[in-house]
């Protein structure tokens, strides 16, 4: 059987999500009930009502700084005529006055201290001044002013929490100020098993081939934020038993397990056949993009659910089908608001089957935010996901959509695609605002800003012409305006001792260069041609001679890196990183790094902001060394 009869076979009954959710519904967990000492019953779901067994506050109480008073000796008091009254003591928070008022006296008192007997109002001491033994009263109290009578706040025998609430710092706050210190919270242990020979725990060294583990850390947050408490048992190698020793220690000490990764039906994919054989499967692949490969079990009542490995796939997994689960096992609500109506900002095609779309949220506005499938970067970009029914193909732009966050999520202001450039994320810091950025080359934040799908577009492409201005030309972008950026030396990057010296050196050396689209790599070709010319050859024959040419670095960074470990004898790029890695920075060119915006975003307060920034003296005076401002910084051309 090769493996496309294979995956046929598997996955010849996909279960409609619709049957998935009714399939989860039936699941029943049941949590533990387990008393915790407050300080450790944040985010916990509460197991059962609490009632107050004392009054709060426990006695008559200031609320002011000021004097305690029989409010009827004040009545006469005035600004002009004030009334005075003979202070026979004072009271401090926390003590119990062992003297009583009567007519004609004041008791200093502080804020939080007990009234005393006879006393029926408190002066604030802003409305009094002293005299000799006596204050004198310059306004007026009635009877109870400034004064917290006993139990105004929580009555004895009132129920102060109910049972299945989320516990968070306001709770916390009512449990201790009635004076309990432990109560019994819901306790639902999520086990979380990563599988994967190419998995490697963060912290550790990166190897050839190996990717970091995501879903460990990425669902165990997820299922804290649900009011569960996950337990992380790490990775597992494609191993079939070592798989199935880790999921049984897992089902021993878990209310439910989640796996994630070895879920399709390729070579070594096992996870459907462990769980087909410890316990009952409800179903194998939901009807669903992306994350068709989820399997669903139960063993001995307990649920063991394998997600997909793609850590987008396996997030909108958990949020659409494993959350739920959680919230009706403890019997509570989501604990902040998943869904947010937006507007669709760009059209987005589907293709005939339900899909969970990943989306960035921009200023209430919604983008997709799905390169490809598999690539972590959606994961970052991404805010939420919309669900995209089987019957719809094509979204309008300005259609509005529910979309599902995948957390609380720190609104962005801005969205920056096009070239990657310190200076950007200086002009972040610099403003304070939250920005997107997407680095995919200038010639991306071209195409990206032609489909109204970036705010910003950062750009460096060298033409014949003007700078940028020829490109966007090119490109006929009639929907923004260029705003001039700053200046950047871009030039050879190579170690100290390095015999490299011009361009022409780099014949028959091992070259980084970045990737197809950054204007970083435009301009170096740009700088062949031209030396090709005057050699009297061409371009193409010229980079025959330089290997390595084809390669594509997707940062400055990592040209930089690429030279500093010998994995390249010399990278081109702009000068920070390479001084900062010591270095030899050759400078070749400068350049103009501009930035187009949205026209029709102008005048909004986060652009004039970013202008604002771009501006100032703070941004000049802050830019690593090989980017600097110059008289144009700011100029706005809008006739492009
Ligand atoms: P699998 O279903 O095991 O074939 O995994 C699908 C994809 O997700 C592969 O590219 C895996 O490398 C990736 N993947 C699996 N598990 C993880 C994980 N824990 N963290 C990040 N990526 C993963
Ligand atoms: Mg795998």
């Amino acid at each position: 059987m090769n493996l496309l009869e294979r995956e046929q076979k598997e996955f010849r009954e996909l279960t409609s999500s619709e049957e998935a959710r009714r399939i989860i519904k039936n699941i029943k967990v049941e949590p533990k009930i387990e008393t915790l000492l407050l300080e450790h019953i944040n985010g916990c779901i509460l197991a059962e009502d609490v009632l107050s067994f004392i009054d709060v506050p426990a006695f008559d109480r200031s609320v002011k700084d000021g004097f305690a008073v029989r409010a009827q000796d004040t009545y006469n008091a005035t600004e002009i005529e004030p009334v005075a009254l003979m202070k026979i003591g004072s009271i401090a928070a926390g003590y119990v006055p062992d003297l009583s008022l009567g007519p004609g006296e004041a008791i200093e008192i502080a804020t939080g201290a007990p009234i005393p007997e006879g006393a029926d109002a408190v002066v604030m001491v802003e409305h009094t001044s002293a005299e000799a033994d006596n204050i004198l009263v310059r306004r007026a109290v009635y009877t109870n002013e400034n004064i917290m009578r006993t139990g105004a706040d929580i009555m004895k025998g009132e129920r102060v929490l109910r049972r299945n609430v989320r516990i968070g710092p306001r709770e916390i706050g009512v449990l201790a100020s009635t004076g309990i210190s432990k109560v019994a919270v819901k306790q639902l242990k999520v086990g979380i098993i990563s599988t994967g020979d190419e998995l490697v725990q963060p912290g550790s060294q990166l190897y050839a081939g190996k990717i970091y583990d995501a879903n460990s850390y990425a669902i165990a947050a997820s299922v804290e934020e649900c009011g569960a408490k996950p337990i992380i048992y790490g990775i597992v190698k494609d191993d079939e038993r070592a798989m199935s020793d880790v999921i049984d220690r897992a089902l021993q000490e878990c209310s439910m397990v989640l796996t994630s990764g070895s879920t399709s039906a390729g070579v070594g994919d096992v996870m459907y056949k462990i769980i087909d054989e410890k316990g009952k499967t409800l179903l194998h692949g939901i009807s669903i993009k992306p994350g068709k490969p989820v399997v669903i079990g139960v063993v001995e009542n307990i649920p063991l659910i394998g997600l997909p490995g793609n850590p987008t796939s396996a997030l909108s997994i958990f949020n659409e089908f494993v959350a739920p689960l959680i919230y009706d096992s403890l019997e509570t609500d989501p604990p902040f608001k998943t869904k947010v109506r937006a507007i669709l900002g760009t059209g987005i095609r589907s293709e005939g089957r339900k899909e969970l779309f990943p989306v960035g949220l921009i200023r209430g506005r919604v983008y997709p935010a799905d390169k490809t499938s598999g690539a972590i970067t959606t994961l970052a970009e991404a805010d939420g996901i919309i669900e995209i029914s089987e019957e719809t193909e094509y979204l309008e732009p300005g259609k509005p959509v529910d979309v599902t966050l995948f957390g609380n999520i720190a609104p962005v202001d801005i969205m920056v695609v096009g070239g990657q450039c310190p200076g950007i994320d200086l002009l972040e810091d610099l403003s304070g605002m939250n920005f997107r950025i997407i680095s995919m080359g200038s010639s991306r934040g071209l195409s990206a800003m032609a489909g109204s799908i970036a705010d910003v577009a950062g750009i460096n492409l060298a033409g014949m012409g003007e700078y940028n201005l020829e490109a966007i030309r090119n490109m006929s972008i009639r929907n923004a305006f260029l705003v001039k950026g700053y200046r950047r030396e871009q030039g050879l990057i190579v170690h100290q001792e390095s015999s490299i010296k011009n361009l022409e050196d780099l014949v028959g050396k091992k070259l980084v260069n970045r990737n197809r689209g950054s204007g970083t790599r435009a301009l170096l070709d740009k700088l062949l041609e031209e030396l090709a010319v005057k050699k009297g050859t061409t371009r193409a024959e010229l980079v025959q001679m330089i290997p390595g040419y084809s390669s594509g670095s997707r940062t400055h960074r990592s040209v930089c890196e690429a030279v500093n470990s010998g994995k390249a004898e010399v990278g081109f790029g702009i000068r920070p990183f390479a001084e900062t890695m010591g270095l030899k920075f050759i400078p070749i060119t400068v350049e103009d790094f501009d930035f187009l915006i949205n026209k029709e975003i102008m005048d909004i307060p986060q652009i004039r902001k970013l202008l604002a920034t771009l501006r100032s003296h703070d941004f000049a005076t802050r830019l690593p060394s090989g980017i600097f401002t110059y008289e144009r910084t700011g100029e706005i051309i809008e006739n492009i």
